[in-house]
């Protein structure tokens, strides 16, 4: 049997459907996994993708050509079943499971399993072949629970307030920005989110997604910025706008922020460890839940997770895409050498 989906010079390929998932140049039709500038990109015809992320996808790329699909409604194109799954990933991020002559595959787009306030939950799609990212597929990546992540977070702001100076948490504006909101004890003061944060707030809270209050910097007196939160992108760092903020303490929120390299570079006074993605244990036992046979992986560690695959008798190969890493932004993926050091530090487990 040939292969359901394909990578083409436009993007990842379904054959027998004719289109694309994540493409990234303009295609006729896509199916979008999620809003991340990467994997939801201008110019197609014709867009899918799942209901609860169709309003970040306009609010990120104004009038689109865009039908939404509630997750788990099947719609048939070009003989496919064409279904949206929960990827847990960010407000409306699927994974596409497609089904033609009794052959399923899924193509995961970014996921991560451990469920969060801000979107629905991962949910195992059982199928065929399974198209799997791997951002932190080496064995060294391992998360806290985020309500421990949390903690961390709120006793170093109450210390900072205590202290009278602003605290400044840095972290990607459109998913991270809203989890990390979802996570802080309002009662230590007020929480203040930069241009690039609130518009996306405002989505999440018309898709019905709890958000404490936030506030525009113009709004709040200047003795209560010296006990407040700021949630701004990491772009912002350095910039006259985090300035204006005084004797601050600043921190930056990513799965990145287990490496020293990555912290040291950062240049910031704390990093938290809060990713988007799953961590090693969670893509194994995504794949594992999928019980599929064979595995193909995308962006990330690819060679590791294809041999560890292979090793434990999956059928696993990679594909090579232009997605990059939502995680890192600007500075922050780690340079080749610490990479290749992480690589090998990581003596692959057996299962
Ligand atoms: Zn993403
Ligand atoms: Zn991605």
């Amino acid at each position: 049997m040939s292969d359901m989906v394909i990578v083409r010079k436009e993007g990842l390929y379904c054959v027998p459907g004719e289109f694309y998932i994540d493409p990234w140049r303009p295609v006729a039709r896509a199916v979008i996994t999620h809003a991340h500038s990467d994997h939801a990109r201008y110019g197609h015809g014709h867009y899918l993708a799942a209901a609860p992320g169709v309003n970040i996808l306009k609010s990120r790329l104004g009038d689109i050509n865009i039908q939404g699909l509630e997750y788990g409604t099947q719609v048939v194109h070009n003989g496919v079943h064409i279904s949206l799954h929960p990827a847990g990933h960010v407000l409306g991020s699927a994974q596409v499971r497609m089904e033609h002559r009794g052959e399923v595959w899924v193509a995961s787009g970014d996921y991560k399993v451990e469920a969060d306030a801000t979107c629905a939950p991962f949910e195992p799609v059982r199928c065929d072949t399974f198209i799997t990212e791997s951002t932190f597929g080496l064995p060294i990546y391992r998360w806290q629970p985020q309500a421990e992540v949390y903690a961390d977070i709120n006793a170093w702001w109450a210390r900072n307030a205590e202290q009278g100076r602003a605290s400044i948490l840095l972290g990607y504006s459109f998913g991270k920005a809203q989890r990390m909101l979802s996570g802080l004890d309002p009662s230590i003061g007020a929480i203040i989110c930069h241009g690039a944060v609130e518009p996306l707030n405002r989505v999440y809270r018309e898709a019905g997604v709890a958000l404490p209050d936030t506030r525009m910097v113009t709004d709040v007196a200047k003795a209560d910025i010296r006990r407040a939160i700021v949630l701004a992108p990491p772009s912002a760092a350095g910039s006259p706008w985090i300035k204006r903020f005084g004797d601050y303490s600043d921190a930056f929120a990513s799965g990145w922020m287990l490496l020293r390299g990555a912290r040291r570079r950062r240049g910031v006074d704390r990093g938290f460890v809060l990713s988007d993605h799953a961590d090693w244990p969670g893509l194994m036992s995504a794949i594992k839940a999928t019980g599929a046979q064979r595995v193909i992986v995308t962006h990330g560690s690819i060679p590791v997770m294809v041999r560890w695959l292979c090793q434990n008798g999956l059928d696993a190969s990679g594909f090579d895409t232009e997605y990059g890493d939502d995680e890192a932004e600007d500075t922050l993926p780690p340079e080749p050498t610490e990479a290749a050091e992480a690589a090998k530090a990581a003596e692959v487990p057996h299962a």
